[in-house]
C-alpha cells in the first residue's frame, strides 16, 4: 500500500530540501518521489542531506507539470499553510493519513507540496481533491518543505500501522476515477457549457473553478462519472442536430 503513495514536490528550488524530503519519506516507509519542474538539480547537497535515503532522490521521477505527475492517481491532496480565496474541501493531517491508507489500497494516491517561497499556485491547488493544512502556530505557520513532508508522512505511517494491527476485514472500496479521467470530464463539461453559451468564452469568469470545487467535493465514483460524460455527449448530439 505504501508503494501506492506518491510524494510530489512542485518547483523545489533548494537541492538540499529534496534530500531532506527523501529522508523524511524513507523513515516512514514511503519510496515514490516525483519532482515537478524542479528549479535545481539532484546534487551532492541532495545526497548529503538524504543520508541513507539518496536512492529515493536519485530514483525520483521528474515531470513538467502537476497534471502529468498525478494523472494516474485517484486521490490528490495538496498541502498548504494558508487558505486561499476559494475555499476547498479540507482534511486534518490525521484524517489525511487515514484516507491515503484506505484509498491507497487499490490505486495510486498523491500528496503534493509547493515551492519553498510561494507554495502551490491557485491553479495547482484546484487540481487537488482536498487540501491539508498542518495546524501550526497561526502567527508562524509555514514549515520547512521537508518538515511538512515529514509530518504528513508520519500521519500516513501511523494510519498504516493502525490498519495493520486492526483485525477487521476491509469494506469494499468505491472505485474513484483517475485524475486524468476527471480532467477529461472537466474539459468536456467546459466545452458543452461553452457550446450552449452558458459560459461566455470571451469572459469565462469563475464558473469552471466553482464546478471543479463542486465535483471535488462530491467525489463522483468512476461509474457516476461515466453517466455524467454520457449526459454531456447526449447534449452535444442534440445541439449539433445529428
Ligand atoms: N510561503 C509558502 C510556504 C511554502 S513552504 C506559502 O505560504 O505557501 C513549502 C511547502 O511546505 C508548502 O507549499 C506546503 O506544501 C508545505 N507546508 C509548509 N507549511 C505547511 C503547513 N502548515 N501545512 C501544510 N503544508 C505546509
Amino acid at each position: 500500500m505504501l508503494n501506492n503513495v506518491k510524494v510530489v514536490l512542485v518547483g523545489t528550488s533548494h537541492s538540499g530540501n529534496i534530500g531532506s524530503a527523501a529522508r523524511a519519506m524513507k523513515v516512514m516507509g514511503l519510496t515514490n518521489l516525483v519532482l515537478v519542474d524542479p528549479q535545481c538539480e539532484v546534487d551532492e547537497q541532495t545526497v548529503a542531506l538524504a543520508a541513507g535515503a539518496a536512492d529515493i532522490a536519485v530514483n525520483a521521477t521528474t515531470v513538467k507539470t502537476l497534471n502529468e505527475a498525478v494523472a494516474d492517481c485517484s486521490l490528490v491532496v495538496g498541502s498548504s499553510a494558508r487558505s486561499r480565496t476559494l475555499e476547498w474541501p479540507m482534511l486534518e493531517p490525521r484524517e489525511c493519513g487515514k484516507k491515503f491508507v484506505s484509498e491507497g489500497q487499490s490505486s495510486a494516491v498523491a500528496l503534493v507540496f509547493g515551492r519553498e517561497r510561494t507554495g502551490l499556485t491557485n491553479e495547482e491547488l484546484q487540481t487537488c481533491h482536498y487540501h491539508v493544512c498542518i495546524p501550526a502556530n497561526p502567527e508562524y505557520s509555514s514549515l520547512n518543505l521537508a518538515m511538512a513532508v515529514q509530518t504528513l508522512s508520519y500521519e500516513i505511517r501511523m494510519a498504516y500501522l493502525e490498519r495493520e494491527q486492526s483485525q477487521y476485514t476491509e469494506e469494499a472500496q468505491e472505485e474513484y476515477p483517475r485524475h486524468k479521467e476527471l480532467e477529461m470530464f472537466f474539459t468536456h463539461f467546459e466545452k458543452v457549457a461553452t457550446d450552449t453559451q452558458f459560459i461566455n468564452s470571451e469572459q469565462p469568469g469563475q464558473v469552471m473553478n466553482k464546478v471543479r470545487r463542486l465535483f471535488n467535493r462530491a467525489r463522483p465514483e468512476a461509474q457516476e462519472l461515466n453517466i455524467l460524460r454520457g449526459i454531456l455527449s447526449s447534449v452535444e448530439k442534440k445541439i449539433s442536430g445529428k
